[in-house]
């Protein structure tokens, strides 16, 4: 359940609140708004217990939350949550779009990477040193030494860098590296990472699942929220349909429905979804015309020679004329690359 309290709440009034929830059993989620502050009362069965809140002179009104997922939801918090890392915004008025290879290579491929996407106008770096492959056999990805040159490349191009992390004691170490923790598709269902991620400082960015159903997607989410980390980003990456045609099928139909039952940001990453390069430019402009805030595209020189990934692989070329037109279609939309 949801505690409005009465304006203007003091400290002393949160913390008074604060500790009968702890009291209780339940865990507290504070959300201070522009005009309202609310204490989110999370917990099995927290609202048989909503007389004793009822009877605390600095609450106002107390609402249920009808969804399973609870800090997550739309109806916890009405304002839509807006990720600051550095100067960027995520959830905001600005699209953002993060670009890079699938897989870190070599250092050198990284550097030459970043340079091209940041001149066409992506403002964080993507890459993967920690890969979740099908097969036991494919590229494994370069672990703690990709992680530097990954942290290396966003220090000297002042990018910030997405990159996964495949287990629970990857989240520290990717954390110390990275500026946003990437969780992905095959892991979104892994109990155990989703709350180890939810325990980390950095923003996290949290892949749909497979064949996971937006409430499922959302309900992974709220591991992460209930530790504390209200940082998520949710990404839509295809899921399975019975459609071969293209690698996954993405269900641009999950942001409007996502962005109506939460208030955190959503990326589309159309690379993964498609599978096909040629597609991603279409994508991609159907992502922003229905809402996502950011994009995630992968981009390599040489996609031939990529280690993962590479039929998917924008050329930097094809990267650079798509975002030319993806400013137009930001721009019908309201919006700003
Ligand atoms: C990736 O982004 O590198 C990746 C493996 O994505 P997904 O988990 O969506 O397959
Ligand atoms: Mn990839």
């Amino acid at each position: 359940m949801i505690l409005t309290l009465k304006p203007p709440a003091t400290k002393k009034d949160v913390d008074a609140i604060c500790k009968k929830i702890k009291e209780l059993g339940f865990a507290p989620h504070l959300s201070k708004g522009k005009d309202v502050t609310v204490i989110g009362v999370i917990g099995q069965n927290a609202i048989l217990r909503r007389d004793v809140f009822e009877a605390m002179d600095s609450v106002a009104f107390i609402t249920p939350i009808s969804k399973p997922y609870k800090i997550v939801s739309r109806e916890f918090k009405k304002e839509n949550t807006v990720i600051k890392i550095g100067d960027i915004k995520i959830g905001g008025h600005n699209i953002v779009v993060a670009a890079g290879p699938c897989s870190v290579e070599t250092k050198e491929l990284l550097f030459e990477i970043a340079k091209k996407v940041k001149i066409s106008g992506a403002s964080m770096i993507r890459g993967g040193a920690f890969k979740p492959r099908t097969s036991p056999y494919a590229f494994q990805g370069l672990g703690e030494r990709g992680l530097k040159y990954l942290a290396e490349v966003s220090r000297v191009m002042e990018m910030p860098v997405i990159t996964e992390a495949m287990n629970v004691n990857q989240v520290s170490l990717v954390a110390r590296y990275a500026d946003i923790v990437q969780i992905g598709a095959r892991n979104m269902q892994n109990f155990d990472l989703l709350k180890e991620a939810g325990r980390t400082k950095k923003p996290v960015l949290l892949k749909r699942g497979l064949s996971a159903t937006i409430e499922e997607f959302l309900m992974a989410a709220e591991y992460v929220m209930s530790q504390g980390n209200y940082n998520v980003i949710l990404c839509e990456r295809g899921i399975r349909t019975f459609e071969t045609s293209t690698r996954f099928t993405l269900d641009l139909s999950a942001v409007p429905v996502i962005k109506k039952l939460s208030h955190l940001p959503v990326f589309v990453d159309p690379s993964h979804g498609l599978g096909v390069r040629e597609y991603i430019p279409a994508m991609s402009k159907a992502a922003i015309a229905c809402g996502a805030d950011g994009l995630i595209i992968e981009v390599h020189p040489h996609p031939e020679k990529a280690l993962s990934d590479g039929p998917q692989s924008l050329l930097p070329e094809q990267f650079d004329k798509m975002m030319n037109e993806l400013k137009a279609v930001a721009r019908a939309v309201g919006r700003e690359i």
